[in-house]
């Protein structure tokens, strides 16, 4: 037995500890087993990585306990780990952590075990037969089919347009990894936001599938977790943490709507999921698809350099042609009327067709709450969050004014606090207003709203979508909820309020996401035989996000997009790290943040340093952030220099620093 156990422990410090093995646990003890260990002066659940005879340090304490009969982490994910602490900047305790159920987190052991399996099950059996694929369907499954055959990893790039077919040839792919007793992975952007989606596998594939989603308990969680390890479901389907799965024989993974921002994870460990499954797919030579009608930035781009390899679906299964869009000018609607009009003649005439024909349609806003912006028509104050730079919101439903950002929850004001006035104005809309005015224009028409205010309450979202399925609603009003995956041959109309909200928030990837919302919300009209429509409300009318996506033009799009990612020097020509230094006090944050970017400069004056400067909104919770950028093609190469950088930096006190390699926003 050697001396020492190698413990991955989940703090932010970047080693593995070495502990002593006492007699009476050489029998138990195992690589992927969890442990008891005394950390300082507490006790701490630590992962066995590996063995030493030496130690690097001289006092070494003893493991209090083994926790596991079985190891539950493999070999497969230790290297999976490993490569996320690597490049993802965190320690290889808290990438493990990321891969541990819920429901067995911090050293429980099964507590899961009283329930059955029966309540985990689907309960439902395989009933939906697979098409005859058309002929661009089945030279894509023929093509990832040749990889799964020969057991070769490959990442495939299915760049096909709205309901042309890609969960089709996924299914199919899925097939074959059956046929030969392999398992699969699938990941959606969102459970709930993918209701049909999922419907598809479980029922081409019943008892089978396991399903993860945020709503399972920790113990169901860990049962279909156990589901899974031992083989008894060899299709997972779920969010971005399901790539984790701990599958037997993994023969393929599938990432549906790969450009979706949800999979990149937000908290340490900042992992982006397409990234990591990747990995996951050549440490298992199988093939990985990346589904998507509007490919990301980086993935296009990586198809075109050859690193992925491109499969393309260009038509409707259908021929059903995509819907016409027309775009209002609101810079001149404003020009012809006096008011601010919420909706132009043009967007009220084409929901009263849709009514009268007896048709639905849906009505996106990407912002929720009645008014947006509160503002002292005697001072000009406009009021603020009291923990963060933002605007309060008004909701009317609740009578409150609510921060997007940190909840925080207060009363409408009767007078300025400021000057005593009683000149207090409500302007800017999101969906409460649009719903109350449309009701206003439509009183007889019955109107739903779909965003995460009605949808709190468990079972809503399936409630409002059932009442649009059916007809009694005829309006469905909403956010970005509504804006993917649902298919309603009845809606001939989708009317974009305004297209501006996600133009103007600063941010690189701004237009990717306007094109994304808008190309996915288009997508909804016109899925019957009725035909569809679409009207983009904007006063950006000439901006190439909104035009290509009115063209429904992802190309045109892309080779916009790129040059400008290409001038300014952003992803997928370089890779970003952010590096967020926040402080309760404004000054201290700054400081910070400038001693270690001098910092960084010094230890490498090659590496390309942008700022620090303030983040775009830069009291948060009441803290105040101050962000540096780093760019560079190698993100080995900054995760290690700053990881140098980091060791020997003198932090002050009361300053909180993260690291963020490839950010989804400033
Ligand atoms: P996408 O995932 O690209 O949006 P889907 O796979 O959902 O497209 O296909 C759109 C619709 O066409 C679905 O209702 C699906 O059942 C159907 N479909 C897919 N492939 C075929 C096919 N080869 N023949 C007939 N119908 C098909
Ligand atoms: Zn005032
Ligand atoms: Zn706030």
């Amino acid at each position: 037995m050697p001396k020492f156990a190698e413990i991955a422990i989940p703090l932010p410090m970047d080693r593995i500890f070495h502990y002593g093995i006492p007699e009476r646990l050489a029998q138990d003890i195992a690589v992927g087993k969890r442990v008891f260990v005394p950390f300082t002066n507490r006790t701490m659940v630590g992962y066995v990585v590996g063995f030493s005879e030496i130690s690097d340090v001289k006092d070494v304490k003893e493991i209090i306990s083994v926790i596991d009969k079985d190891p539950i982490i493999s070999q497969e994910m230790l290297k999976l780990t490993e490569w996320i602490k690597e490049n993802y900047f965190c320690s290889w305790g808290s990438a493990i952590e990321a891969v541990v159920p819920g429901g067995i987190k911090k050293g429980k052991v099964a507590i899961g075990s009283r329930l059955s399996d029966a309540d985990v099950g689907s309960g439902q059996f395989a009933q939906s037969v697979p098409h005859i694929l058309n002929e661009e369907q089945s030279k894509a499954v023929k093509l990832i089919s040749s990889f799964i055959e020969k057991k070769e990893y490959k990442t495939f790039l299915l760049y096909g347009i709205t309901a042309s077919g890609k969960t089709e040839v996924y299914l199919q792919s899925i097939d074959l990894v059956l046929s030969k007793g392999r398992s699969a992975i699938v990941l959606v952007p969102e459970i709930s936001l993918t209701p049909q989606t999922i419907e598809r596998f479980v029922s081409r594939f019943g008892e089978g599938v396991a399903v993860i989603h945020s709503k399972l308990t920790p113990a169901k969680r860990f049962l279909e977790w156990k589901k899974i390890k031992e083989g008894r479901a060899r299709i997972v389907v779920g969010a971005r943490s399901a790539i984790f799965s701990p599958v037997k024989d993994l023969g393929l993974i599938i990432i549906d709507e790969e450009h979706e921002t949800t999979y990149k994870q937000d908290d340490v460990p900042r992992y982006h999921a397409r990234d990591v499954a990747e990995e996951r797919a050549k440490l298992n030579n199988c093939p990985l698809i990346l589904g998507s009608a509007t490919p990301s930035l980086e993935s296009y781009y990586r198809a075109k350099e050859g690193r992925y390899t491109l499969v393309k679906l260009t038509k409707r299964i259908d021929e059903r042609l995509l819907p016409k869009v027309k775009i209002v000018d609101m810079r001149m609607e404003l020009a012809t009327r006096k008011k601010v009009a919420i909706f132009s003649k043009v967007f009220l005439d084409a929901v009263d067709t849709a009514m009268k024909a007896g048709k639905q349609a849906i009505i996106f806003l990407n912002r929720r709450g009645f008014s947006t912006f509160i503002n002292c028509k005697s001072c000009g104050l406009v009021l603020k969050c009291k923990h963060c730079d933002t605007v309060m919101v008004y909701h009317f439903e609740t009578k409150k004014l609510v921060c997007h950002y940190c909840n925080y929850t207060t009363e409408p004001p009767d007078i300025c606090p400021k000057c005593r006035s009683g000149y207090i104005r409500y302007f800017g809309l999101g969906t409460e207003r649009v719903e109350s005015e449309i009701s206003h224009n439509f009183a007889h028409v019955k109107i739903a709203r779909m965003d995460s205010d009605t949808t709190a309450k468990r079972g809503s979202h399936d409630r409002i979508l059932g009442l649009f399925k059916s007809g009694a609603v005829k309006l469905l009003v909403g956010t970005q909820m509504i804006a993917k995956g649902l298919d309603f041959p009845e809606v001939t109309l989708v009317g974009v309020v305004s297209a501006d909200v996600t133009l103007n928030i600063p941010d690189f990837r701004s237009s990717e996401r306007t094109f994304n919302l808008l190309t996915q919300v288009a997508g909804r009209a016109g899925r019957g035989d009725a035909g569809g429509e679409v009207i983009i409300q904007t006063y950006a009318p000439h901006h190439y996000a909104i035009l290509t996506a009115a063209k429904h033009d992802y190309d045109k799009f892309y080779h916009e997009e790129i040059i400008s990612r290409k001038e300014l020097l952003f992803p997928p020509f370089i890779n970003l790290v952010k590096i967020t230094v926040r402080a309760r006090n404004d000054d201290a944050a700054a400081n910070a943040a400038a001693d270690l970017a001098n910092a960084i400069k010094a230890e490498d004056k090659d590496m390309m340093v942008a700022g620090p400067a303030p983040a775009p909104i830069t009291r948060m919770r009441g803290y105040f952030r101050h962000n540096i950028l780093l760019k560079d093609k190698d993100r080995l190469k900054m995760c290690g220099l700053m990881k140098k950088v980091l060791s020997k930096f003198r932090k002050p006190h009361g300053i909180l620093i993260a690291v963020d390699v490839d950010p989804i926003s400033m």
